[in-house]
């Protein structure tokens, strides 16, 4: 099942150089964490890969940096809104010496004042392609390793390599010379994932399957792809998820977690609780037993240098907000599973590992069969997938209807229950 067609070598510029391996890690060092309450609506805005200022709703200027009231006016009516992320550089400097470790072992970092096009100026960091002062640029909203907003200037049109930047590397985790785990490539979903990856310039892809004694036509067209690794992955088996981590979890740099159980149907539909148990088991407890056997693998390979351990990607449910009562156990399911990971997110913000939480709504698959369009098919969704990792995202809502659902989630949940419930 593993054996994989001989491998011609590739290009020498396609890898990035690895760690001599009888070095010593490094312990991962990540920026100050503390931020102001009003400071982490910039995070949030981050986490969804938006560019947003607070907004002051009685005279309309925008600010930054965030504050409990308006600087204009001193109303306290301030709203997150998207802002125009373009502005000019008005000067730059170079700063070679910081108080902070995390600070001090990268510098130099070159740092400018800009002029945002929607009025407030700010101090940023700037991409080494942005052009000297007076020059025009974009400005992005990243998350940094300790998972808190920073403002970053990228140069107004895309430059060869830009995402080589170390600022680009170091708030994004793309899978590009990078090692991932994918839990389950038997289902559409787990195959998209894994193609896209490896079309994304992973380095290795190892797709897990369980139960292979069924056959499954996804499974071997994958094993025939080049830098894909077909690995034996039962996340409902303790014994065979720790034998996995024993093998590979120490070279694995993201692990992206597909594996889902999913039943359509009401609560009242099914007699007995072996269906709901068995969605708990794969996507509450497979998500507990990966995160026991993997986590302290990644932690300690997270200043691997520039391909080190960097993410773990959770495919949750939009209905892990609010239940969809037609696939009521499973929404029960993904919501125990969100939760997890928010611990999980918790755990690894020390080390600098990014925990993305993906809440699509309903999958083109054939449990949703009955389910009416739109529907995301599993190719978009490893396209949202690999795009959140390249952007560096921690939230993403792949597809409208998944957007829909949030966005009323958002401005009233208990009117979303009830549309749901409808
Ligand atoms: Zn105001």
């Amino acid at each position: 099942m593993n054996a994989l067609p001989p491998q011609p070598p590739r290009a020498p510029s396609s890898r990035l150089k690895r760690r001599n391996p009888l070095v010593a890690l490094k312990p991962p060092l990540v920026p100050p964490f503390a931020r102001s309450r009003a400071a982490q609506g910039l995070t949030a805005a981050a986490a969804l890969g938006v560019f947003a200022l607070q907004r002051c709703e009685k005279c309309g200027a925008a600010q930054y940096p965030p504050r409990d009231a308006c600087v204009q006016c001193l109303s306290p009516r301030l709203r997150w809104r998207p802002a125009e992320g373009t502005g000019e550089l008005l000067s730059e400097t170079l700063i070679r010496h910081g108080q902070e470790l995390y600070f001090r072992e990268r510098a130099p970092w070159r740092v400018g004042l800009v002029r945002l096009d929607c009025g407030p100026s700010a101090i940023v960091a700037l991409h080494g392609d942005c052009a000297p002062a007076p020059s025009r640029l974009r400005l992005r909203l990243a998350l940094d390793k300790s998972g808190q907003a920073l403002m970053i200037a990228l140069p107004e049109k895309d430059t060869p390599d830009m995402a080589e930047d170390p600022l680009v590397r170091e708030t994004t985790c793309a899978p590009r010379a990078r090692k991932v785990l994918v839990t389950d490539a038997k289902t559409k979903v787990g195959r998209a994932m894994v193609e896209a990856l490896v079309a994304a310039g992973a380095d290795l892809v190892w797709a897990g399957y369980a139960a292979p004694w069924k056959p499954s036509p996804h499974l071997e067209a994958l094993g025939a792809l080049e830098g894909v690794s077909l690995v034996p992955l039962d996340v409902t088996d303790e014994s065979s998820v720790r034998e996995l981590a024993g093998s590979i979890g120490g070279k694995v740099d993201i692990l992206v977690n597909t594996a889902e159980y999913h039943r359509p149907g009401s609560i009242a539909s099914r007699g007995g609780v072996a269906t709901a148990r068995t969605e708990m088991e794969v996507n509450y407890f497979g998500l507990l037993r990966l995160s026991q056997s993997f986590m302290a693998a990644l932690k300690a390979r997270a200043a691997d240098g520039p391909a080190s351990a960097t993410a773990w990607v959770n495919i949750l449910s939009v209905h892990a907000l609010s239940n969809d009562p037609a696939h009521g156990t499973f929404s029960a399911s993904k919501a125990a599973a969100f939760s997890l990971a928010q611990a999980l997110r918790a755990d690894l913000q020390a080390s600098g590992i990014r925990v993305i939480n993906v809440f699509p709504g309903s999958i083109d698959d054939e449990w949703n069969a009955r389910v009416a369009p739109p529907k995301l098919s599993p190719a978009a969704l490893a396209k949202a997938v690999v795009e959140a990792l390249e952007r560096g995202l921690e939230d993403v809502y792949p597809g409208e209807v998944a957007k829909d659902v949030m966005a009323r989630f958002l401005e009233n949940p208990k009117a979303l229950e009830r549309e749901l419930a409808g």
